[in-house]
């Protein structure tokens, strides 16, 4: 693809996540690891349940795709490269989003169980209007979350929040293992190792501070923190690294 139309398609990108940066108050309850829990404890399927859902299911196919081109978490995470711009050092601690997960996850399973299981459906469960942030106290807790997704990319670099504490990454991740597990074709990046002229250009890209050039080398681009940005892919002045629809890892 020429330089011009993959400089277009990070433009591209970095709009929808404006895009969905600024529908946040709308959306954020859809979105949001309490709601889910008061639907667990009520016995209701609600929006957030059925958008996390949604998001597994989409990454057995698709992988991280919604990480790099709609959440609105990245969105912010992103602008906030405009202020720290320092790569988190390897994502030693991307653990820790798992344990927060697992043990919100069991929170949720353990309330379900509690009321009896799952009785109905409310998208729309503790938000009346369909918009979100529909009243001042809501933007409490909308700019408490705000907050901490600036707060951990301010102080651990590039889309610190994403790797450290992200209760939806998780979703993400999982789906992607299980493509690879059992191989079906999935969107994930390939690349032409032999043509690699070494300029690391793709790892100083990466906004998941992620060393490109060494998964180059080693001949695998796969790596779970990889969210499909595609940074890489179109900074790479070589043309070595490309999208594929394709099975195997
Ligand atoms: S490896 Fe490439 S596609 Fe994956 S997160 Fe980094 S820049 Fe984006
Ligand atoms: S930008 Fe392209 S040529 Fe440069 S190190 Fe990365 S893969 Fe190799």
């Amino acid at each position: 693809m020429a330089k011009k139309q993959q400089g277009k398609r990070q433009r591209i990108r970095k709009a929808l996540l404006l895009i969905s940066l600024l529908s946040f108050p709308v959306i954020i309850n859809y979105l949001s690891p309490y709601v889910i829990i008061d639907g667990a404890m009520n016995g209701v399927v609600n929006g957030s349940f059925i958008v996390f859902a949604s998001l597994f299911v989409s990454s057995l196919f698709v992988g991280r795709l919604w990480c790099g081109w709609l959440c609105p978490g990245a969105g912010l995470g992103e602008a906030c490269i405009a202020v720290n711009d320092k790569p988190t050092h390897g994502g030693r601690w991307n653990w820790v989003k798992w344990v927060i997960w697992f043990v919100w996850i069991g929170l949720i399973a353990f309330l379900a169980i509690s009321a009896g299981g799952y009785k109905r459906v409310n998208f729309f469960h503790l938000t009346d209007s369909g918009i979100s942030v529909d009243r001042p106290r809501g933007y409490i807790i909308y700019y408490a979350v705000l907050g901490i997704f600036i707060a951990f990319a301010w102080i651990t670099g590039k889309r610190g929040a994403c790797h450290y504490i992200c209760w939806m990454a998780p979703f993400t991740i999982l789906g992607r293992k299980i493509r690879n597990l059992f191989k079906w074709p999935a969107l994930r990046l390939k690349a032409e190792q032999s043509k690699c002229i070494d300029c690391k250009r793709c790892t100083n890209a990466c906004p998941m501070s992620l060393d490109v050039n060494e998964m180059v080398q080693s001949g695998t681009l796969e790596n779970s923190e990889c969210i499909l940005c595609g940074s890489c892919v179109d900074i790479c002045p070589r043309d070595v690294i490309h999208y594929s629809f394709s099975a195997g890892k």
